[in-house]
């Protein structure tokens, strides 16, 4: 069992306020990972004032020295790799390699990224434009509010532009995964990052989450969750006019054109990054997949094969693809999902309510695939954040990015065809930050966010750090 028995605040590790716990589940056994220290107002208020001091020396630094801390951390974490996997496994459920290869792989990826980002941000000759001179400040004091699905990641995609940028953070990690978050923050103390300019409050978005977005001396809320939370940090965000970025939920689509290799594009929605990736916990999960109608029973018996081969089970098992849900919450809200599909009458070809066999204890969920999905299904319209897969036939292409596009979210997408050039040509067309391109793999340098409730701002890569600054024109 990991314990962590102190806050991180302006440089020190510093006992709770109100002295109360947070029990974090294990949801592969159900038994206690671990502890940290819940915060309260308080102690958000604190985390706030020693950012807020913090910043102006932070913003003074050269940026060559505040890259060099991310070089540091990108190595801390590289080193702490395998211990923090298993902090990942334990707290998360995600199977070990993939925490391993994505939790880790990612947030060292990611963090590195920032090193080459930073440097080449620094030898840009100033830009002018007329009379004028452009410069970049920090935006000033971020709060951090993340999720657990990726819980280093999250972090790492917040925290590295924001030091490049030159502001100060205090973070509220998700109360699923505060135990990945508390691992990091004993790097960043080891790192020797100035007092300050990093500090971490667990505790409920309610309390400790909502101070943070209303206190006055924040200047800048990053949220990574689900859209009603989404929403709230940003009503709470407005009166002290902050700038507010949000990576929120999604309900992509895939399509796959007439002339589609469905033998690769099947298994690849199912397998591998497929929606039993992290237990379809993934915000930017192709989670509908939109088919011609003459090749639907082809793409059934393609997908529940597919769905054969995944291997869900304890994810400290080196070979398991697929690990239990976060929590038994989260099970419980994916087997309502489920319950939903059968009760609208879409027809359920793989996985269903049982659990998987040999998985009784624990948070687990079948992956489980329905087909003659209809749009306005719910499991065709809300967000499941499960490994649940909806197969939607369609009569012709027109049709196909219509019911693509015929969502509130906006994240992700996906398009397989015979050629490039025509999934190139329907992939333009979707109303999506992403889309991946006959298989395209994830790219960490790529703009990452949403179109219209997925959120507002890109992380990762160079327009990432672009979030975390201010421009300034000085007119000559
Ligand atoms: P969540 O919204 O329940 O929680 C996310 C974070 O917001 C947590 O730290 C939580 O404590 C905090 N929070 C909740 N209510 C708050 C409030 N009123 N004020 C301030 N903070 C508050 O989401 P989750 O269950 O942790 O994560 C799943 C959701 O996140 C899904 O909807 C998923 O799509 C989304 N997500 C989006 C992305 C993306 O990049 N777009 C990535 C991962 C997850």
């Amino acid at each position: 069992m990991k314990v962590f028995d102190k806050l991180y605040i302006g440089g020190h590790w510093v006992a709770s306020t109100g002295g109360e716990w947070l029990d974090v589940i294990n949801p592969a056994t159900l038994e206690l990972a671990g502890k940290v220290p819940l915060a309260t107002i308080d102690d958000a208020d604190a985390a706030v004032d020693a950012a807020a001091k913090a910043f102006p020396a932070w913003a003074a630094t050269p940026i060559a020295k505040r890259v060099d801390y991310v070089e540091k951390l990108a190595a801390a974490i590289a080193e702490n790799a395998e211990n923090m996997a298993h902090i990942v496994t334990a707290e998360l459920g995600s199977p070990i390699n993939l925490s391993r290869q994505v939790q880790l792989g990612l947030g060292v990826g990611v963090m590195s990224s920032y090193v080459d980002i930073g440097r080449e941000f620094a030898s840009r000759p100033v830009e002018t434009i007329g009379n004028s001179e452009i410069h970049h400040d920090p935006v000033g004091v971020c709060a951090f509010i993340t999720p657990w699905n990726f819980p280093l990641h999250q972090i790492v995609a917040k925290l590295a532009p924001a030091l490049v940028a030159g502001c100060t953070v205090v973070l509220k990690p998700s109360s699923e995964t505060p135990l990945t978050a508390f691992a990091f923050a004993e790097l960043v103390h080891k790192a020797g990052l100035p007092a300050g300019v990093f500090n971490i409050v667990p505790g409920p978005g309610r309390t400790v989450g909502e101070r943070l977005c209303s206190h006055p001396a924040v200047d800048m809320v990053s949220i990574t969750g689900s859209t009603n939370a989404g929403i709230r940090v940003a009503q709470l965000a407005a009166p002290t006019i902050k700038r507010v970025t949000q990576e929120l939920g999604g309900k992509s689509a895939c399509i796959l054109l007439d002339g589609a290799p469905l033998d690769q594009a099947v298994p690849a929605a199912v397998e591998g990054a497929g929606i039993t990736l992290n237990s379809g916990q993934v915000c930017a999960a192709l989670s509908r997949l939109i088919v011609p109608r003459a090749r639907q029973e082809e793409v059934i018996a393609l997908a529940c094969a597919a769905a054969e081969r995944v291997v869900v089970g304890d994810p400290t098992a080196e070979t398991t693809h697929m690990g239990p849900l976060v929590s038994q919450a989260q099970q419980q809200s994916v087997l309502s999902f489920i319950h939903k599909g059968l009760e609208e009458g879409a027809r359920i070809v793989a996985g269903g309510l049982e659990p998987p066999p040999g998985c009784e204890r624990g948070a687990y969920v079948q992956p489980t695939i329905f087909a003659d999905v209809t749009p306005d299904m719910t499991i065709a319209k809300e967000e499941i954040f499960g490994p649940v897969l909806a197969i939607m036939p369609v009569d012709s292409e027109e049709e196909a990015i219509a019911i693509a596009n015929n969502s509130e979210f906006g994240l992700s997408g996906g398009v397989w065809a015979g050629d490039a050039e025509s999934a190139k040509r329907v992939a333009l067309q979707l109303r999506t930050g992403q889309v991946s391109v006959n298989g395209g793999q994830f790219n960490a340098l790529a703009p990452f966010g949403g179109y219209k409730q997925s959120g507002n701002g890109r992380e990762l890569g160079p327009y990432g750090l672009h979030e975390y600054l201010e421009i300034k024109a000085l007119q000559l």
